[in-house]
């Protein structure tokens, strides 16, 4: 018998570490990471500031553009952290303007993002898990098995890179201009409608929303901000009480019977129950919503 050695992985220190999204980190992370390059603790807030906005006012995609960051710290930044954005596999444009990315993330897995612009607004329709646990019969995301959930800068990436192809960082060119809203943003609205249920991933895609609503950074207000939940009934209060959205209820049918054939959850949590849990939460942040790409 041939005697193995088990050899502890070496604990991973800044150099090691692979290259973080910028995009997607907390404030909190970032001061940390920033920390870890021998950003001095005095220096981190001011640090951390300058990145958010080159990130999410500019949506820079080169450090060498921050230059109000001295050049050396820029190179450390650039050997640490990453502005990329996920990959493009196939970009549809219909003659209304709506789009339809299928986007690759860096482990090969793919999610789709949607975004549906009108005269006034534009809805930017993003994903939060790889698959879905649950079965909705309309759904074909629901045939599909739940791979993994996505991170908070994969959820945060969706709208980064929705806004690089639309053109909505200012000084921008949209690569089509077709059906684009008239305000100056064209990003306005943001649902988590696309694949997976949210509530299933709640901490990242809570970390993803607080990212999202910043003031200082893409500000899209919370009540521009929805989570569309098919019904993960002991999850809905804490959602309300953590991350203050607006919600949006997938019901499809009023009675259970039916609701149990379309969205199988309900067996689970009947919509006697959802409705309680709606209750619980102030009465401005729930309103119904069918999915139109789910
Ligand atoms: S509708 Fe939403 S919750 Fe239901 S299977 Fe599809 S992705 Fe999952």
């Amino acid at each position: 018998m041939t005697a193995t050695t088990l050899i502890d992985p070496a604990p991973q220190s800044a150099e090691t570490r692979p290259k973080a999204c910028l995009a997607g980190m907390t404030r909190a992370a970032l001061a940390e990471r920033l920390g870890d390059l021998g950003v001095p603790e005095r220096q981190r807030r001011m640090r951390v500031s300058q990145l958010w906005g080159w990130t999410y006012v500019r949506g820079a995609t080169d450090f060498e553009l921050m230059t109000d960051i001295a050049k050396e710290l820029r190179g450390e930044l650039a050997a640490h952290f990453t502005l990329a954005r996920p990959e493009i596999v196939t970009e549809q444009v219909s003659v209304d303007g709506t789009r339809k990315w299928l986007l690759r993330l860096a482990d090969g897995k793919e999610v789709e993002t949607v975004y549906i612009p009108e005269a006034d607004r534009g809805t930017l329709c993003i994903s939060s898990q790889v698959g879905c646990t649950l079965n909705c019969t309309f759904c074909h995301t629901g045939t599909q098995r739940l791979v993994r959930n996505l991170s908070t800068s994969e959820i945060v990436g969706q709208i980064m890179l929705a806004r690089d192809r639309i053109g909505d960082w200012p000084g921008a060119v949209p690569s089509d201009p077709t059906g684009l809203p008239s305000g100056e943003r064209k990003i306005t609205n943001v649902v988590l409608m696309g694949m997976g249920e949210p509530l299933y991933n709640f901490d990242n895609v809570r970390d993803a929303c607080a990212i999202v609503a910043d003031g200082d950074g893409l500000s899209i207000s919370r009540r521009r901000l929805t989570l569309s939940t098919s019904g993960i009934v002991p999850e809905i209060p804490r959602w309300g009480e953590e991350a203050g959205t607006m919600l949006a209820i997938s019901l499809h049918a009023v009675r259970d019977e039916l609701r149990d054939e379309l969205v199988p959850i309900n067996k689970k949590w009947p919509i006697a129950e959802l409705l309680d849990a709606c209750r619980a939460i102030p009465a401005s942040r729930t309103r119904n919503a069918s999915p139109s790409n789910m």
